[in-house]
């Protein structure tokens, strides 16, 4: 099909949609060895303006991905956001965005213990909303989170989303809209691609990253929004299956996913099945921050053009 971009980047050189390759035989494609992230840039009709959202801290994650799964890429944070927003502008969009930075190890005939040579594909793509604002009835998974003695999840290499996958595919089959994976020990972890907040007896709650969950930006944006702006005192805490079934509130986030609600677990409703208070609250600062909106502005919108 017709791209919706004219460029990718490829190890920083714009070249053709459909040039952007990797061999058959790299250890990328043959034992699934590689890094990413994926961030999201937000157009302000207001300002004619696009403001990349925590492109910094994203590329920061990217590198400690590559430290963990060894794979000798750019270490320099600053040049790898400034190739992601010269792609950008190079396409020239002005519109909502998904955007991805890709770290492949692009070895001929490679060997699973190859760590490069490492090769970076970054690309921008129109985006709108992931989830739609609908909410979430979501199934707690039969299959188990990984872990960090096995698959670290807390950083984003590709092989991780097998497992997300599974979860995803199987609440699909079940009816369910996405799937929340918990701890081999029991513990509520994360979803495919977005961790999870709960509000119990009054108290916003998520678990630890020492429980399987990748160390999201948008969760972290979260905490500092409920801190800073709502003045809350969260408990970051091992969460129990059926405390979201009793929870006032459940939402997901993520840079794709945005703040999301849920309203149902394993069928269970949670609260009124529309959109709970705190979460909606959460929701409008987070829109707001990701186009420098936030009262507390912590430079996390990024103006991609000049002004
Ligand atoms: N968990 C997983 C497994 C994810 O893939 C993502 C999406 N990157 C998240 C959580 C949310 O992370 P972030 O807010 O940094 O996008």
């Amino acid at each position: 099909s017709a791209p919706k971009v004219r460029y990718l980047l490829h190890d920083g050189e714009l070249v053709d949609y459909h040039d952007a390759r990797l061999h058959v035989l790299s250890t990328t494609l043959k034992y699934g060895v590689g890094v990413f992230e994926g961030f999201r840039a937000y157009w302000s009709e207001d300002e004619k303006q696009l403001y990349a959202f925590r492109v910094g801290d994203h590329m920061r994650r990217l590198v400690d991905s590559m430290r963990v799964v060894e794979i000798d890429g750019p270490q320099d944070v600053d040049v790898l956001t400034e190739q992601l927003l010269g792609l950008v502008r190079a396409n020239e969009l002005r519109g909502n965005l998904h955007m991805r930075a890709q770290v492949f190890v692009d070895s001929s005939d490679g060997k699973p213990e190859d760590t490069g040579p490492a090769t970076v594909f970054m690309a921008a793509i129109p985006m709108g909303n992931y989830f739609g604002a609908t909410g979430l009835d979501v199934q707690i998974s039969s299959w188990a989170r990984l872990s960090d003695r096995s698959m670290p999840p807390r950083i984003k290499s590709i092989a991780n989303y097998q497992n997300g996958r599974l979860a995803m595919l199987e609440a699909r089959r079940n009816g369910y809209d996405a799937a929340l994976l918990m701890t081999e020990s029991g513990h509520v972890a994360e979803g495919a691609g977005y961790n999870v907040f709960m509000v119990r007896k009054g108290r916003l709650c998520t678990p630890p990253t020492t429980d399987s969950i990748l160390e999201g930006i948008t969760r972290d944006s979260v905490l500092h929004l409920a801190r800073t702006e709502l003045g809350l005192d969260v408990d970051i805490r091992p969460i129990d299956r059926t405390e979201l079934y009793s929870a006032d509130e459940v939402f997901v986030c993520g840079s794709a996913a945005e703040v999301n609600h849920v309203t149902s677990v394993d069928r269970t409703p949670i609260g009124s099945g529309g959109v709970g208070e705190l979460t909606a609250r959460l929701q409008r600062l987070y829109l707001d921050a990701v186009v420098g909106r936030a009262a507390a502005d912590q430079g996390w919108a990024q103006p991609v053009y000049p002004a």
